[in-house]
């Protein structure tokens, strides 16, 4: 099976933070309508996601810190406390449909429903942490998915890509001490959130299952891109993953106002082909994409229609 789901759900335009915030609901109007208009994209499964349950978003994050979520946005405040991390009445539930629309995604593809997925969800994810959410992010969407993997379907080997221009650190942070889980990065050296060196390999069990490339500022895909021919497939031929997952990132584009890096959307053509050949060898082509951070409209929409395209060649 080789169609590819969008997987998506109106609420995720719902949790709005202020217009003239980054982060904000035309980041999805601008991916949506630049998909519906494409003629390459046009046979998209697109698809509802289930939301998360309390109980699976709670694998990843503790009991206390969903509770905070819940009081504050019953609350009518305007603001989880930690930084960066704006709500309004509808964030609880674009939360739990984020993270529910990349469960319902690792659910078609190891049910055979889809070949893989893109979810180009709000809020994003990789930032979050078990006790607190950041950068934009309430849970780490993108974790929650692995756990899932792991528990439902009993995977022993699940590769997450984060090629985001900011480092996943909730996500490294996860699995850090796990060898189950393998976190590959590429991100802007000594930028939010500050965390990602090249010494961060992981620890104990987990030793070896992390990988980091932070680059300078204004690299760009010639800088870039061959850390995932030199590094990554080297690495998957020993890990050889069941699942391969991405937290799609597009704020490393050229131009971003959040990230100074220089990579263009054919680079993300590129890095897509690259994860799909690593699905296409270890797992079945089995592969879930979600959106993480993109802050230039136009390009964003670019580079997900890019990435969408490439996910259904
Ligand atoms: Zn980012």
């Amino acid at each position: 099976m080789s169609d590819t789901a969008l997987i998506y759900d109106q609420v995720f335009q719902e949790h709005e933070v202020g217009r003239s915030h980054p982060e904000n609901p035309s980041r999805l109007k601008a991916i949506v309508s630049g998909l519906k208009s494409d003629p390459k994209t046009s046979k998209l499964l697109w698809h509802k996601p289930q939301w998360a349950r309390e109980e699976q978003i709670c694998r990843n994050h503790s009991r206390e810190y969903i509770d905070l979520v819940r009081r504050k946005v019953a609350a009518g405040s305007h603001s989880l406390g930690f930084p960066d991390t704006g709500i309004n009445a509808r964030s609880l539930d674009a939360a739990l449909a984020a993270a529910g629309a990349v469960l319902t995604g690792v659910d078609m593809v190891m049910q055979g429903l889809a070949g893989n997925a893109f979810c180009p969800v709000r809020p994003p994810g990789h930032h979050a942490r078990h006790f607190m959410g950041m950068g934009f992010c309430i849970f780490n969407n993108i974790a929650l998915a692995a756990w899932h993997a792991l528990d439902k379907y009993s995977l022993e080997r699940i590769l997450i890509i984060d090629w985001d221009g900011h480092h996943g650190n909730g996500t490294q942070e996860a699995f850090y001490h796990l060898r189950e889980v393998f976190f590959f990065s590429i991100h802007q050296d000594m930028w939010y959130p500050f965390t990602g060196k090249k010494s961060e390999t992981g620890q104990g069990k987990g030793k070896g299952t992390t990988m980091n490339f932070p680059f300078p500022a204004w690299s760009d895909g010639r800088d870039i891109l061959p850390v995932f021919t030199r590094h990554l497939i080297p690495a998957m031929e020993q890990f050889r993953p069941q699942l391969v997952l991405i937290s799609a990132g597009f704020d490393g584009l050229r131009g971003d106002p959040l990230v100074r890096l220089g990579l263009d959307a054919d680079d993300f053509s590129v890095m897509t082909r690259i994860a799909m050949d690593i699905a296409d060898r270890y797992s079945d082509g089995r592969l879930v994409s979600t959106l993480e951070g993109g802050y230039d409209l136009n390009g964003l929409a670019e580079c997900s229609i890019r990435h969408v395209r490439e996910l259904m060649a």
